[in-house]
């Protein structure tokens, strides 16, 4: 099986943490890049709401493989409708190893209107000075829908589809699940700060530190950390096994007779 065990296992562990967090539903894609073959690690279209299957019961081996052009290698699933999302963003950032693919409620609401996602706080640090919106508002369907959605993204953290969802990327499938609940996260906090105000982004020097001091392997480790103890005392992902005291479980040194 292509991807390995602990790739297909954290991928998986990543869908059920969205479910959790209410991001990803019957709608909602993940995938990572195999760095063994080159090929795309894919949530299947089976996994959306068949009867039994769900994103939130979501296993390593439920993941379907396809190769760069979208075409299915390997799994008993099969591809979603929207893989050019995935075969046009990892064929046009080698750098990224994992992209999501969400329908997120709030920080869709601002390409509705036409507002921008605006780094409000420190934790909207990672997503530059705004966000930026994919004018393609239907689904990502076609490859050459793919490369419009890859363009759009150029080098960002995130791209918006207009009035459809996100685009979410990421060196790691942990870095590319924590910017997609910061940047929903983000987007609610400008939507309450509008209620009362009028919301502005943090200045470009003061961004680009805050950037620094969050967005780096230390804090997306603590991150991803929280959200799967939080999974785990929720029962959405099974329980760690409990780690024994190392100096416990040395054996005694047997004495010779
Ligand atoms: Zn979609």
């Amino acid at each position: 099986m292509q991807g390995s065990s602990e790739l297909r296992a954290k991928l998986a562990t990543a869908c059920r943490l969205l479910y959790m967090e209410g991001l990803m539903d019957h709608a909602g894609l993940a995938g990572a890049r195999i760095p063994e073959t080159g090929n795309l690690l894919l949530n299947p279209r089976e996994m959306r709401g068949t009867p039994g299957r769900h994103p939130g019961i979501m296993a390593g081996d439920d993941l379907v493989v396809v190769d760069p052009d979208g075409r299915k290698v390997e799994g008993r699933n099969n591809p979603p409708s929207e893989t050019p999302i995935f075969t046009g963003v990892f064929r046009a950032r080698p750098d990224v190893m994992a992209v999501f693919h969400l329908h997120l409620p709030t920080a869709t609401l601002f390409s509705v209107v036409g507002k921008p996602i605006l780094p409000i706080g420190v934790m909207g640090s990672p997503f530059g000075g705004a966000v930026p919106v994919c004018p393609d508002g239907t689904l990502i369907q076609r490859p050459e829908q793919g490369d419009g959605v890859a363009r759009s993204l150029g080098k960002s953290l995130a791209v918006i589809l207009q009035g459809h969802g996100a685009v979410i990327v990421g060196a790691s499938v942990e870095e590319a699940f924590i910017a997609s609940v910061l940047l929903e996260d983000n987007a609610v906090r400008q939507y309450r700060a509008a209620m009362i105000g009028t919301p502005q982004g943090m200045a470009r020097e003061e961004l680009d530190r805050a950037r620094e001091q969050v967005w780096n392997p230390k804090v997306i480790a603590k991150m991803w950390t929280y959200y799967l103890l939080k999974g785990q005392s929720a029962g959405v992902v099974p329980a760690a096994a409990r780690k024994t005291n190392p100096r416990r479980k040395a054996a005694k040194p047997q004495r010779k007779r």
